[in-house]
């Protein structure tokens, strides 16, 4: 829970700039267990900042494992003994999250949260675990051990030790809603960059696409591989950069499969998902992730209007057909797009 205590150290920085002319103002805040930050272009009254990130405040309150009064954290401290009403948004995520459990053959499972405690990634008490302690865990690990009643909103996580972690998705609903205040705030071309799920509205001024850089998954935030262009669209990567520690030359990062108790190794360094809905986006990134990229591709064929970028190890990037990207990084190269 180390990690998370950054969060007394919230650093709320505040710019307000005027770039190329026009007026530009971005915020950042530390919430959602990372870096938070909304640029509002031309209309930047300080009021729209306020609403997102008390909205942002607000989901983290319910849906955080590391907040004890969460409704997750109510939820997972009855595991096995009574269900737990929780507020009707908590229950709106969750409900997305089975369904791209059952979507996704459980590659993306909300029932993690036993991997994620026993794996700590990321935190000061990260370690390898024992194999048997792997083997304890994995029985607690199954989203169909879920039952939601529709009628009273409430969540029972059938067996004790089992635990709900919706980090793979509450981003991305966080996002969904940024975007509803920042729409309704008039603001017409915004970016929102929760932790790695972006969000882009509008384009720039001289009427150009945005260009979103891909992150090298093998170097320090921000140094990219090339660029996506592209408006109006939600952009959500899952790799193993973002949290991961090494040992015996092996990197052991945070995307797990379910099946296995193990960080999911298939040859993949990261997935990125282009559409509409960033919570869709977020739970998908992960989802494909695991999946590894034979079944992914199968996943994404079945959906249209979904975009997905996927980078291996091996330096090549698969993508599909609707993207628009420009290769910076010649070190990498394209060897397919679907
Ligand atoms: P993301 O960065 O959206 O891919 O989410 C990664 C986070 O989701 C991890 O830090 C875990 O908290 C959680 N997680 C890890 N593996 C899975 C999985 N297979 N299904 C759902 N959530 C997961
Ligand atoms: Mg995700």
């Amino acid at each position: 829970m180390k990690t998370f205590n950054i969060i007394i150290f919230t650093v709320i920085i505040s710019l307000c700039f005027i770039s190329c002319g026009q007026k530009q103002s971005s915020h950042t805040e530390f919430a959602l267990g990372t870096v938070c930050s909304v640029t509002l272009f031309e209309q930047s009254e300080k009021s729209i900042y306020n609403e997102v990130f008390s909205r942002i405040r607000e989901i983290e309150n319910l849906m955080s494992v590391n907040i004890p009064s969460s409704d997750i954290s109510r939820v997972n401290a009855a595991a096995g003994t009574e269900p737990v009403i929780v507020h009707e948004e908590t229950f709106k995520v969750i409900e997305r999250a089975l369904y791209y459990a059952e979507f996704s053959g459980g590659a993306f499972d909300l029932t993690v949260g036993p991997l994620v405690s026993l794996w700590g990634i990321g935190k000061e008490e990260q370690r390898i675990p024992l194999r048997q302690e792997i083997l304890d865990a994995l029985p607690l690990i199954n989203w169909r051990n879920v039952e939601l009643d529709r009628q009273k909103k409430s969540v029972f996580l059938k067996i004790k030790g089992m635990s709900l972690d919706l980090g793979a998705i509450a981003k991305g609903y966080a996002a969904d809603e940024a975007v509803k205040i920042i729409k309704r705030g008039g603001v017409k071309r915004a970016i929102i960059d929760l932790g790695g799920n972006i969000v882009v509205l509008g384009e720039k001024k001289d009427g150009s696409l945005w260009n979103v850089g891909i992150q090298n998954p093998d170097k320090n935030r921000g140094d990219v591989i090339g660029f996506l262009q592209l408006t109006e669209k939600t952009i959500v990567t899952s790799g193993v950069y973002e949290r991961f520690f090494e040992e015996n030359n092996q990197r052991y990062h945070h995307l797990f499969d379910p099946s296995r108790g193990y960080p999911a190794k298939n040859g993949l360094l990261s997935v990125t998902l282009i559409t509409d809905i960033s919570m869709d986006a977020d739970a998908l990134s992960t989802a494909l992730f695991v999946l590894g990229y034979e079944e992914g591709k199968k996943l994404i064929a079945s959906l249209p209007g979904t975009e997905a970028f996927f980078v291996f190890e091996d330096r090549s990037i698969i993508m599909t057909d609707g993207i628009n990207f420009t290769l910076t990084d010649k070190t990498f190269y394209i060897k397919n797009i679907l």
